[in-house]
């Protein structure tokens, strides 16, 4: 089950929701003041993935490319990683957010009202 991270615009403390059923709505509220004016934010770590780990972790691109792939959402991305890591670059977090967001295909559509990047950002 996923953990979406919260902060709160009320007292500023980030509290973590383990997302049960993705299809309900979702409304959180902060753990400690109560308020519902949360903002999600990615976990932090995601920030400081290496390209190797995040390459590690969701392992070599399977199969080939073709009418399925991108059916696949773990393979959303994984040219644009592999694009990164053959130019020896790191490729910006703003980018692994959007590639972490397009394989977070379950998100309900509180959250990704939430989602504060356009996917144009990302390439600008
Ligand atoms: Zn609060």
């Amino acid at each position: 089950m996923p953990i979406y991270e919260f902060m709160c615009h009320n007292c500023e403390r980030r509290s973590s929701f383990l997302v049960r059923n993705l299809s309900a709505p979702f409304a959180p509220e902060c753990s400690l003041c109560g308020s519902d004016n949360l903002s999600r934010v990615i976990s932090s770590f995601a920030y400081h993935k290496s390209l190797q780990t995040v390459w590690e972790e969701s392992g070599e691109p399977v199969g080939r490319v073709g009418e399925n792939y991108y059916r696949d959402p773990r393979n959303i991305g994984r040219w644009t990683e592999k694009r990164f890591r053959d130019m020896g670059q790191e490729m910006p977090s703003r980018i692994q957010d959007q590639i972490q967001a397009a394989r977070e295909v379950t998100l309900p559509e509180p959250l990704k009202d939430m989602e504060s990047v356009s996917p144009s950002a990302a390439y600008d």
